[in-house]
């Protein structure tokens, strides 16, 4: 354990950590100064944390920005930070679960940045979230797992390339930061960390007339990665079509769903709607 905290926080410790809330508390200040020059913080931005604990980085945010909004799903973490972060009158905490909330309500169309360190264990799901609330969402600055941040930041031809992948780079650019260690934590957890940067495109690839049918083919595409991809998509149409969009777009008929790129799927999304209007 480490200086960082305060006394108060062995106190309050009896029934903590709560692994299913995936917390892993940050005791490294080099991180989390690297996490917010990352961010590239104003005076002007609005952030959204998502799972404060005990405040470590939401101070430090609250120093830099205009407005920050944290959301913590652990009551008791809650009280914490009521009680003890009374001096930032820009912080506003919420005591919610992240993925019941509705953000719209929230944040309108107001324009953030959201940093946090994840609770890994519903991590994607934040992300999807994030990703399909329509939000005005500059930056992403996350620690994720170490493999969660490789697949979601991966290209074609790759072992760790997927559905997963393909998806979260239709909404939003990704690239990887930096790694961080398992002893800027406490308690250290068995899994090495990365920061992942996610920032949203000018214009969105995947319109919201392609998006069902997009996720839908992305999904069968990987549906068991030894298959070749026309057998995983035999479910969506008849192989008679799905050869002709192949001799369309110039696909082999051996082709796996790993060897397309983004543009690929999004390709062959609007030559499979073609087929259905
Ligand atoms: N930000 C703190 C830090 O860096 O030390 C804590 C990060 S810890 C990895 C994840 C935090 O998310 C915990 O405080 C946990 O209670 C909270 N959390 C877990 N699931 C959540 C959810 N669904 N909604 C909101 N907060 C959640």
């Amino acid at each position: 354990m480490n200086d960082i905290f305060p006394k108060a926080f062995y106190n309050i410790l009896q029934s903590h950590p709560r692994r299913y809330l995936g917390q892993n508390f940050l005791i490294d200040n080099n991180v989390i100064n690297k996490i917010s020059e990352t961010a590239e913080l104003t005076n002007h931005d609005t952030v959204l944390e998502i799972g404060p604990g005990f405040g470590i980085l939401t101070k430090y945010l609250a120093d830099s920005v205009s407005e920050i909004i944290a959301i913590e799903k652990d009551t008791l973490l809650f009280n914490y930070l009521k009680d003890n972060l009374t001096a930032y009158n820009n912080l506003k905490i919420i005591n919610a679960d992240f993925l019941e909330i509705d953000l719209t309500a929230i944040f309108g169309n107001k324009k953030i940045k959201v940093v946090s360190n994840l609770p890994y264990s519903v991590a994607s799901q934040i992300i999807f979230k994030l990703l399909e609330s329509g939000l005005n969402i500059e930056r992403m600055i996350l620690m994720v797992q170490k493999e969660m941040g490789e697949r979601v930041c991966s290209v074609p031809n790759n072992k760790i390339y997927g559905a997963f992948t393909v998806l979260v780079q239709s909404y939003i650019d990704t690239r990887i930061r930096f790694k961080v260690s398992p002893n800027s934590f406490w308690p250290k957890p068995n899994v090495d960390s990365v920061v992942i940067e996610l920032i949203p495109r000018e214009t969105q690839l995947v319109s919201s007339a392609e998006r069902i049918m997009f996720n839908k083919i992305v999904k069968s595409a990987f549906h068991s990665r030894r298959k070749k991809m026309i057998n995983n998509l035999k479910n969506l149409t008849e192989l008679s079509k799905l050869y002709a969009v192949y001799e369309e777009l110039g696909f082999d008929a051996n082709t796996r769903a790993e060897m397309l790129s983004l543009f690929d799927f999004i390709n062959l999304t609007r030559a499979l709607i073609k087929l259905y209007y």
